[in-house]
């Protein structure tokens, strides 16, 4: 499945194959370029597996680079996280990992030519004046005091700014272009700006430090990338991306094409907001389960090949829309359908004696690992006289479409007898707290029985039951676009319910044997995935989604 819709065609792959046929490229040459300020999200899936699976399928190369140009921001923890998560998404990039701040020599020297030839020059303006200065779209901007600095003046000016002898919003180094530019991008954008701050890699070297735009295209050209694929809102950083290449004569000069961003429903897909939800406490941490970032989605037991089908169907383009969550876990669902290997668990358990089953007396039933695929096997299940059945799935008394157990009426147990409830047990408070079937031995699963039960619910045997937490998570946003611009914040719309924890569920023993990331569709209940936080005193799992589109349901009865 995956292999084939990896090649799915789009506008970009086109301009790559005519570049290819008509000999203006012979090796294509990508690039990954995120900024090390937070955790990866499912956004970045969509620019990485674009990247990558340009390289991989045309035989090129992607880079993954680091645009590290903001110490303020850029921590060391960061660059692991992202590494790991491209890693795991399954992308190499060799040798080719590097960091913008591998060029900040060349970046300087491309500085000091732009200055050598009168385009670029020092500028004391505050960033406020710098601001007030550039204009609007309707009103062209007002040239800078400082624009006519001699070009001498300027080298000096910008010597000092790199030998520290001057201060942080002194002063910055600005390109000359067009401050009437209908393109606000053109009106003397800042190169470099000062920053008395450590750099993860650079240390205290540099105390000016470049801007995106300017290193993004020389770092570009510098990597030779052949199509330097960038998402929709730096289209009209596009002239400046040009212009910076041109006036200094890279060679080669990249080609910047945009494509439209991924924005899905009910999350928030920006690592400025994500890691707002991580400082005030909304979630635990960048990999809580709950979030999209790719750590999120992994510990919550979403696959890599799930992600990356999901990015398929999602396709590329240039419309930007909202995609439905809906997509997304459906693509989890459909990809764990086949490799999640059945068990039985019991959430919320209700014990259930079976009184004529002898106390001392148990045996083993055969279930098989997956409904549709033989080759993953079978197991047997221990059964025994007193078993724990789901508390939803019993009713005192419930109408013909409840196919489950009922007073006075039976059900089969998945994979072993037909049971009958004789009797109800209750607390002082007229709580249940056991109910007491008989089960007819003729009608064991498997043994060619005639007989018939209207349904069939899933079991754990009490005395071989493994304890287990279980972590169900729901959406974290209960609105479908948290940040929409209405006056309100996205963290208004936290939804509640987005974590309950179950601690006395129960799971049949063969769930021992699991290691963290092993991933289990629980019969009925969902696709399950045990946690980092496991360990073999105390087992956790995520639930990673529901059988079903719970929310659609929800939906649909909202509407009628
Ligand atoms: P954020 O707002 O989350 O910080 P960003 O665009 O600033 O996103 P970068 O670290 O600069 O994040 O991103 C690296 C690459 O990933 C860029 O090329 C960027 O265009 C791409 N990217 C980021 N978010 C998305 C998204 N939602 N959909 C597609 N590509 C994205
Ligand atoms: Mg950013």
């Amino acid at each position: 499945m995956e292999e084939e819709v990896l090649r799915q065609t789009n506008f970009i792959r086109n301009i790559i194959d005519h570049d290819l046929q008509s000999g203006k490229h012979t090796q294509v040459i990508t690039r990954f370029p995120p900024e090390p300020n937070g955790y990866l999200h499912i956004g970045h899936v969509k620019s990485i597996c674009l990247n990558f699976g340009i390289a991989r399928d045309y035989g090129g190369v992607c880079f993954m680079r680091f645009d590290d140009t903001n110490p303020e921001k850029e921590e060391t923890e960061y660059i692991e996280s992202i590494l790991e998560d491209v890693k795991w998404l399954g992308f190499d990039w060799g040798d080719n990992q590097t960091y913008a701040s591998d060029y900040f020599d060349q970046l300087y020297a491309y500085a000091l030519k732009l200055i050598q030839e009168g385009k670029a020059y020092v500028c004391h303006l505050s960033f406020e004046q710098i601001r007030e200065y550039r204009g609007t779209l309707k009103e062209p901007g007002k040239n800078s005091p400082y624009r006519n600095r001699s070009i001498e003046e300027n080298r000096q000016l910008f010597e000092q700014m790199k030998n520290r002898e001057l201060e942080e919003g002194e002063c910055v180094l600005r390109a000359k272009i067009d401050m009437s530019s209908p393109n606000l991008n053109l009106r003397d954008p800042i190169l470099y700006r000062i920053k008395k701050k450590s750099h993860p890699m650079t240390g205290d070297q540099w105390c000016i430090y470049p801007m995106y735009d300017f290193t993004h295209a020389l770092s570009d050209s510098l990597e030779k990338v052949t199509h330097s694929l960038c998402t929709l809102e730096f289209e009209d950083h596009r002239p400046l991306y040009d212009w910076t290449l041109e006036e200094v004569q890279a060679d080669p000069h990249p080609q910047q094409i945009e494509f439209s961003r991924l924005f899905l429903k009910y999350t928030v897909t920006s690592k400025r907001k994500l890691n707002q939800l991580v400082t005030e406490k909304y979630v635990d941490g960048w990999d809580d389960p709950r979030m999209v970032t790719i750590a999120g989605m992994r510990r919550r037991g979403f696959s890599a090949e799930a992600l990356k089908y999901f990015i398929e169907r999602v396709g590329i383009s240039k419309s930007e829309n909202y995609t439905e969550m809906t997509l997304l876990e459906d693509s989890v669902r459909e990809t764990l359908d086949k490799t999640a290997p059945r068990v039985m668990s019991v959430l919320r358990p209700l014990k259930m004696v079976i009184t004529n089953y002898p106390p001392d007396q148990e045996e083993e039933c055969e279930a098989s690992n997956h409904p549709k695929d033989e080759g993953m096997g079978k197991r047997t299940i221990p059964f025994s006289r007193e078993i724990y059945i789901e508390r939803e799935d019993f009713r005192e008394s419930a109408n013909k479409k409840f196919k489950r157990l009922v007073l006075g009426k039976n059900v089969r147990l998945r994979y072993a007898y037909i049971v009958t409830c004789v009797e109800v047990i209750k607390d002082d408070n007229d709580e249940i707290i056991e109910i007491h079937c008989e089960y007819d031995p003729e009608t064991k699963s498997g043994m060619g029985s005639e007989k018939k039960a209207k349904g069939v619910i899933h079991w754990v045997s009490a005395k071989h039951a493994q304890s287990l937490e279980i972590r169900l998570y729901d959406r974290l946003f209960t609105k479908a676009i948290p940040d929409a611009k209405d006056g309100t914040e996205f963290t208004d719309h936290i939804n509640p319910k987005s974590l309950e924890i179950l601690t006395d569920s129960v799971v049949e023993p063969s769930l021992q044997k699991a290691k963290i990331g092993d991933r289990f569709q629980f019969e009925r209940q969902g696709y399950f995935c045990i946690d980092r936080d496991s360990a073999p005193e105390k087992l956790i799992v995520n639930r990673t989604v529901t059988l079903r589109d719970s929310w659609a349901k929800l939906e649909q009865e909202a509407q009628q």
